[in-house]
């Protein structure tokens, strides 16, 4: 069995340990005698897995009671219909816009009401986090939007903007359990597992309880309304149960690491090897403002695409695959999440030196 360094954007990394043990309980789940796959949602056994999840979620987040913890499907992309249908009161809300994510979340609530662009860093490719000191709230918004991790361009928010008194409504997917959060500076706070958390399939919605009303706009499906699934512990429906399982798994997994703190200075740390290599190379190049750089997401080029090419590919057959960038922005991306070993990292710019030196 051999493992690579996977860099990629999602779904990427997780932790080995997480697939062991997933795996000596693929057959029979503590003695149920079956898989978490093939059990019913309704069962004793399953809820037990649903309910620790989220406590152990609670805990690692400082979660208030005023809170609630939803596990739902539809990806990141159906929460950017899902947030306006049942936030936008006022059929306002302002967005700032910070990647393709932002944006095609503004798009979206622009079907359902006025939505803003208060903010945006489109002028240099999404490169920088636009001052958000001071923007121009709209008086009557019923929420202020950000992408908090910009996973394409690979920046992040370091401070959150001021949303002069605002709900801030957060996309987290790919900064989701990186570092410790203050809940209480967001009303909704939600993020597709399949970056730093589990497999494709759930995306996690943390939403303050005064935020969940019968009050949806007219036609919204009764699925996508946040009331129906806190009424019934996420469980409305089938939930998409086997993910939710691993998520349990790496949740304890982090508990077990040292909590967001911890978290926090691995990341740190792990991202540091690679920006501090990306500031003294002669042929690699960051291309975030440095003051917006994202720990999970490191976006850099050599300047020459046909190099970018040649790099990735001999990379790729060296063990550290996905580093392409995404198609829109070109060049190479190195994803490094929780699950990341710092060892990736050090081996990753061992052979970016070496290249350099054979490329020179
Ligand atoms: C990947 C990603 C999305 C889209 O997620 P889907 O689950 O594919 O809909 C949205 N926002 C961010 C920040 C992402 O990284």
């Amino acid at each position: 069995m051999a493992r690579v360094y996977n860099f990629s954007a999602g779904p990427a990394v997780l932790p080995e340990e997480v697939l062991k043990e997933a795996a000596d309980e693929m057959l029979d789940y503590k003695g149920t005698g079956m898989s978490v796959m093939e059990m019913s949602h309704r069962s004793k056994a399953y809820q037990a897995i649903i309910d620790e999840a989220e406590a152990d979620l609670r805990e690692l987040m400082n979660i208030p009671d005023n809170y609630k913890v939803l596990f739902l499907q539809g990806g990141a992309s159906q929460q950017f219909a899902m947030i306006p249908m049942n936030l936008m009161k006022n059929k306002v809300a302002d967005y700032i816009v910070t990647g393709q994510w932002a944006k095609k979340a503004y798009q979206e609530a622009q079907i359902y009401g006025k939505a803003n662009k208060i903010a945006s860093s489109e002028d240099k490719t999404f490169s920088y986090i636009p001052d958000c000191s001071d923007l121009p709230i709209s008086e009557d918004a019923d929420y202020v939007y950000i992408c908090e991790n910009n996973t394409i361009y690979g920046t992040k928010f370091k401070t959150l903007p001021n949303t002069k008194g605002k709900t801030l409504v957060a996309d987290v997917s790919s900064c989701f359990l990186s570092e410790p959060v203050d809940v209480t500076k967001y009303g909704v706070i939600y993020g597709g597992v399949q970056k730093n958390i589990g497999p494709a399939g759930v995306v996690i919605v943390i939403i303050r309880e005064d935020l969940i009303t019968e009050d949806t706009l007219p036609g919204t499906p009764t699925m996508l309304k946040y009331k129906i699934h806190a009424d019934n512990g996420s469980m409305y429906n089938t939930p998409p149960a086997y993910g939710i399982y691993i998520c349990g798994k790496v949740f304890k997994w982090i508990k077990k690491m040292g909590g967001l703190q911890a978290m926090k200075e691995r990341n740190e740390a792990k991202a540091k090897v690679l920006y501090d290599f990306l500031d003294e190379s002669k042929l690699f190049k960051g291309t975030v403002r440095k003051e917006d750089r994202s720990l999970m997401n490191v976006p850099f080029v050599t300047g020459n695409e046909e190099l970018d090419a040649k790099f990735v590919k001999e990379a790729t057959a060296a063990g550290f695959v996905n580093l392409k960038g995404h198609r829109t922005v070109g060049g190479m991306r190195a994803s490094i999440y929780n699950a990341m070993p710092i060892e990736g990292v050090q081996k990753l710019v061992e052979f970016m030196k070496k290249f350099e030196e054979e490329n020179a």
